[in-house]
């Protein structure tokens, strides 16, 4: 199990306790922790206190979970530890973040929003929706609502600059909605051959670019469109060029 899927599943553990709390479950602990602590108080609104135990203040905290799962009423509590835990994985993809991060020759801003987008923390329209503002869902491109997966690309707009640089690195691909084209990312930035340093390294500048397209066309700044390609592959040739082993290779693709 990898740090990230540990991590899930001790968080799905501990939002068990919690639905044992929330039921009352017939256990001396719950009994005790709902007379010291709950008392009166409503177990799902009520501040965390400082008083409460490392382990009471980590369950609590678990309470922002419940949107995801829609709430207790279509939970059994024999299955909640596996549906808070697959609800997580799918909020975090599988993703060995090493193969993709590592010797990544792109800008580090690039890289660091590529990372984000990974983690699925890029602020997407749904995620803010989520974390409770009130934002009009639909992508700035076309009449979709906006989720990641729907920008990375779903979206025809951002979908075929992806396309473009990939058919510049001669990668006979289709783009399919982020969750899958991670997936395809991972499988092809693996090893140290030239090709998938420089998918990795493409990846990684054009999430960059089109999260910044994005943002531009959202908050109304003016924007030209016209040459994002281009100025993805001519930063990944500037960055490869310093690198006597991509060199050879970068000079075919430009003939
Ligand atoms: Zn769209």
């Amino acid at each position: 199990m990898s740090a990230t899927s540990q991590k899930d599943w001790n968080r799905a553990n501990l939002t068990k306790l919690l639905w044992n709390i929330h039921n009352k479950a017939d256990s001396l602990w719950i009994r005790w922790i709902h007379s010291y602590y709950i008392k009166h108080d409503q177990l799902m609104t009520m501040p965390v206190k400082p008083s409460c135990s490392w382990i009471l203040k980590a369950i609590l905290k678990q309470r922002e979970l419940l949107p995801n799962i829609q709430g207790w009423e279509h939970v059994k509590g024999k299955t909640i530890t596996r549906k808070v835990y697959k609800v997580l994985r799918e909020d975090y993809p599988l993703v060995d973040w090493k193969t993709v991060m590592y010797q990544n020759i792109a800008r580090p801003r690039a890289v660091f929003i590529f990372w984000l987008a990974c983690h699925s923390r890029l602020a997407t329209k749904d995620r803010l929706l989520k974390i409770g503002l009130t934002v009009n869902l639909q992508c700035c491109f076309c009449t979709q609502e906006e989720t990641i997966n729907h920008l990375f690309f779903g979206c025809t707009e951002l979908k075929h600059i992806w396309q473009k640089v990939l058919r510049w690195l001669q990668v006979d691909h289709v783009p399919m909605e982020w969750s899958a084209e991670l997936k395809w990312i991972t499988k092809h930035s693996k090893g140290k051959g030239w090709k998938a340093q420089l998918v990795k390294s493409a990846a990684a500048e054009t999430i960059y670019a089109l999260w910044k397209y994005r943002n531009d066309v959202c908050f109304g700044n003016k924007v030209y469109n016209t040459n994002i390609d281009d100025d993805i592959i001519n930063t990944i040739v500037y960055r490869g060029w310093r690198n006597a082993k991509l060199r050879e290779h970068i000079a075919h693709l430009l003939i």
